[in-house]
């Protein structure tokens, strides 16, 4: 609010604490949301897709994705067990087939 012409602009060298502080929260609340169960599922089940068991290594990792088999994005237990590691193919099969399936059935949308 009050700065609003500096979207194209690189960072400039000075940054004030606030400024600072609020670059980390939000990057804190990012990681939070996204990536802090994708990581801890990527470590339980391992780097390969549970459906095609297609493997991964680090450049191709971003292409293995975590699905919430309950498709509930909020329910994510520390003991893994509504996470699965599905890859892109495959998980977007996987809610293909689950979506169509419940405009068919007329049941509330899956995450
Ligand atoms: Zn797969
Ligand atoms: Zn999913």
């Amino acid at each position: 609010m009050g700065a609003g012409f500096r979207s194209r602009r690189p960072s400039p060298p000075t940054k004030t604490a606030a400024e600072v502080d609020e670059l980390i929260r939000r990057m804190r609340g990012e990681q939070d949301k996204g990536v802090n169960y994708r990581e801890r599922s990527l470590k339980l089940n391992g780097w390969i897709c549970a459906h095609c068991a297609r493997e991964f290594e680090l450049p191709t990792l971003h292409l293995l994705t975590v699905h919430h088999k309950d498709g509930n994005h909020n329910n994510n237990p520390a003991d893994g067990s509504n996470w699965e590691n599905l890859c892109s193919y495959c998980h977007d099969d996987e809610h293909g087939r689950g979506l169509l399936g419940d405009y068919l059935s007329d049941r509330k949308p899956r995450g």
